[in-house]
């Protein structure tokens, strides 16, 4: 899940104004900012399918750290508590929040690889929505676009709404497939993709809401 994410991070903007905006949006995106570099390091593994763009095709064999609800709620707790220290203590409360939100929005879509504690031989569950790819596709433009107009001042509502679609759409390919082969190239640039994705979403989304 992509911009699904964000739309938590602007329930948290509403609920917590007094936090600065980047802290709710990079900690939504925080385990998949994680991941590349624990793809990097040899920690994660994923297998994309070069014959193919489409999520559900992507293998994500082992993702303990980035992506368990128990290590991936640690790791952010270890964030949490410098942004407590540096920032202020609900600011790090936020920060854990919206960090471990990821992964319950991302069972909704995932298709049984998400680890509950991250150890080995652990539970891994996932409702797979990816399989459906055009509810998957709506729903989470309708889950963002719904929270949006519902959490957001009236000011900040379109440019909001079309960052999300921006986003949706540079995604889009990974639902439907409308290119034969897999425009990643390999593992590390696929997570690459990612990387930038979430922390490119996160500086838009902060610069909207900080104009
Ligand atoms: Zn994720």
């Amino acid at each position: 899940m992509y911009i699904g994410h964000f739309a938590v991070a602007y329930l948290l903007i509403g609920m917590f104004p007094e936090v600065p905006p980047l802290v709710p949006l990079i900690g939504v995106g925080f385990p998949d900012i994680l991941w590349p570099f624990f793809v990097f390091l040899g920690l994660e593994k994923v297998e994309i399918n070069k014959e193919s763009p489409l999520q559900k095709h992507i293998k994500f064999v082992s993702y303990p750290y980035s992506h368990s609800l128990l290590i991936s709620f640690l790791i952010s707790c270890i964030a949490g508590i410098i942004l407590g220290v540096f920032m202020s203590p609900l600011a790090g409360v936020i920060f854990i929040f919206a960090s471990v939100s990821h992964w319950f929005l991302d069972i909704v879509v995932h298709l049984h690889d998400l680890p509950v504690t991250g150890f080995k031989g652990g539970r891994k569950v996932g409702f797979g929505l990816w399989k459906y790819p055009l509810i998957a596709f709506v729903f989470e433009y309708v889950f963002y676009a719904l929270v949006t107009i519902l959490v957001m001042p009236p000011a900040y509502i379109p440019g909001l709404l079309a960052l999300g679609a921006f986003g949706h759409l540079l995604n889009i390919n990974s639902f439907f497939g409308f290119t034969k082969g897999n425009p990643a190239k390999s593992d590390k640039a696929y997570a690459v993709f990612a990387l930038i994705g979430f922390i490119g979403f996160s500086l838009v989304a902060n610069y909207i809401l900080a104009g």
